[in-house]
């Protein structure tokens, strides 16, 4: 068990006035492992009056200073990857040898490039000439005290990429955990502190929806950034817009994956297990859709089923587990109904995986939230399960006939977040990628997401961008400044 999670804001640990508390579980084992207190409103209340104590001076600290202390944090981070990426694996229950090598990581590096961007002039404006004796600047200011609110699949890398260019942008930030994966927020706000960002600048607020939506519309708040569900933001933003706020919005998918005909097999295979099993499928910008050429169908099928065998679900901490459980009991539910759909309503044909218990199970774990990673194929576009996100490991083949129909059918969703193909000749794949209708794209590669890429979903997946140059914009407004230096004022009232 760990400690209970209370409040952190102001500089320090706050007890909870809400009288709420819940549990998170180890979705390994479905045992508790810790209790969270869940913030009151005047506990927010609080929290953000801390923050807007903390903004003048903040973000009027020169950025070289901001960045220096987000250094610190960041070498904090890597000193401790390997303690952080434990507590992750306990409440994500993604093995140890995801969360050691992407978790923190990314995280930290996404800190590192947004430190340095604003160290080296990322947040200088621009000026113009206007006439010989007239010029424009413009200027980047912070925005205030923002919201930052995650989703539970990568909860420290979540509340990196929102802090990281908020705080050195100079804003102050109020973050929600998700309330499935809320341990890491008292960690990060200790680095935080320990590398001298000062008391109120970064704060964690725990607690559910409720405590969401009183973040969202309340009028202390400049900025909300949130990562979920596609039905949450919509109301996240409805909130947010009631107040004029800026809000970035990174939502759901179900992104098309063209394997075109001219594709090495391990490659096409390779590809499309990893845009369907890593962190068991519990990835935003998961390919779920596979758009696999007829001609190369069965030998695709055969070689996936093949390799379906190196997924291995052993203890969370064993090295060479590569498939952990699902997240919670509600999420588990969820996948397997989408599951039993397949098979029972839109009578794909299951190639591999089920929804009945894997017999795999590491000993002493039988209790956990597993399930087998699952292929079905003769998918068509119209089936629950190619329509709607299921966020587990359901991987869909679609096979098709030419090309040009792949990329028409791949565009037919309402949702835009990520898209990706395969292929030999580098032109084709150019020409295919320009045609999707996607914010994130790849070519002969799937899921890399480094912190100089900026990334953000198109249609209904979203609403601007995280990370890249784009990411550091997000966090702040401009201002233009138009200066006469001629001399008299341009007046049309100077006479009668
Ligand atoms: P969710 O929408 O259920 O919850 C996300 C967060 O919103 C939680 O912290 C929750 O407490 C909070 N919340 C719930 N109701 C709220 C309200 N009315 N007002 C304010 N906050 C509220 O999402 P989830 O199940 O935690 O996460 C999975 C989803 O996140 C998937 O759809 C996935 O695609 C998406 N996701 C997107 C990205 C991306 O970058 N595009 C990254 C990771 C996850």
């Amino acid at each position: 068990m760990y400690a209970a999670q209370q409040l952190y804001y102001n500089g320090r640990v706050q007890e909870a006035t809400s009288g709420k508390i819940f549990t998170t579980v180890d979705p390994a084992t479905a045992k508790p492992i810790a209790e969270v207190h869940a913030a009151s409103e005047r506990d927010i209340d609080s929290a953000i009056a801390s923050a807007q104590a903390a903004f003048p001076s903040w973000s009027q600290t020169p950025p070289l200073v901001r960045s220096r202390i987000l250094l610190k944090a960041v070498s904090l981070l890597r000193e401790r990857n390997d303690e952080i990426a434990k507590v992750e694996t306990h409440d994500t229950g993604k093995p140890f040898s995801e969360t050691s090598t992407v978790d923190v990581v990314t995280g930290a590096d996404v800190l590192e490039y947004f430190a340095n961007l604003v160290a080296s002039g990322g947040l200088n404006g621009e000026t113009t000439q206007l006439r010989p004796d007239a010029w424009i600047y413009t200027k980047k200011e912070a925005l205030g005290v923002c919201v930052g609110i995650g989703a539970w699949n990568y909860p420290i890398q979540i509340a990196l990429w929102k802090s990281a260019p908020c705080l050195a942008a100079g804003n102050c930030m109020i973050y929600k955990p998700s309330e499935v994966t809320p341990l890491h927020g008292q960690i990060l706000a200790k680095i935080y502190a320990e590398a001298g960002v000062p008391p109120g600048v970064f704060n964690i607020i725990h607690g559910d929806g409720a405590v969401g939506g009183y973040l969202t519309k309340h009028p202390g708040i400049s900025k909300v950034s949130f990562t979920g569900q596609v039905s949450t933001g919509q109301k996240v933003a409805a909130s947010a817009a009631g107040g004029m706020k800026y809000v970035t919005m990174e939502l759901g998918g179900k992104s098309p994956l063209i394997i075109l005909p001219d594709t090495e097999l391990e490659n096409a295979v390779d590809g499309a297990m990893m845009a369907n099993f890593f962190s068991t499928g519990q990835v935003c910008t998961n390919g779920t859709r596979v758009f696999v050429p007829r001609s190369m169908k069965s030998a695709f099928e055969k070689r996936l089923v093949e390799k379906m065998e190196y997924i291995r679900s052993l203890e969370p901490m064993d090295p060479n587990s590569n498939f952990g459980p699902l997240v919670s009991e509600t999420h588990y539910k969820k996948v397997l109904s989408y599951m039993q759909h397949g098979v029972e309503v839109d009578k794909a044909s299951l190639l591999y995986g089920g929804y009945s218990k894997p017999k795999a199970i590491p000993r002493g774990y039988e209790q956990g939230f597993w399930v087998q990673p699952t292929v079905f194929t003769n998918c068509t576009d119209s089936m629950k399960i190619t329509t709607e996100e299921i966020f587990g490991p359901v991987l869909c083949i679609l096979p098709y006939k030419t090309i040009p129909e792949a990329i028409e059918r791949a565009n037919k969703s309402k949702l835009g977040l990520a898209a990706g193909v395969f292929g030999k000749d580098l032109n084709q794949c150019h020409e295919v990628i320009s045609k999707l209708q996607a914010g994130i794209t790849w070519v002969n590669t799937w899921g890399e997401s480094p912190a100089e890429m900026s990334v953000g979903g198109w249609k209904q997946s979203g609403v601007g961008v995280e990370n890249g140059r784009r990411g550091l914009n997000a966090w702040v407004r401009e201002k233009s400044t138009l200066v006469e230096g001629g001399g008299a004022v341009g007046t049309v009232f100077a006479k009668l």
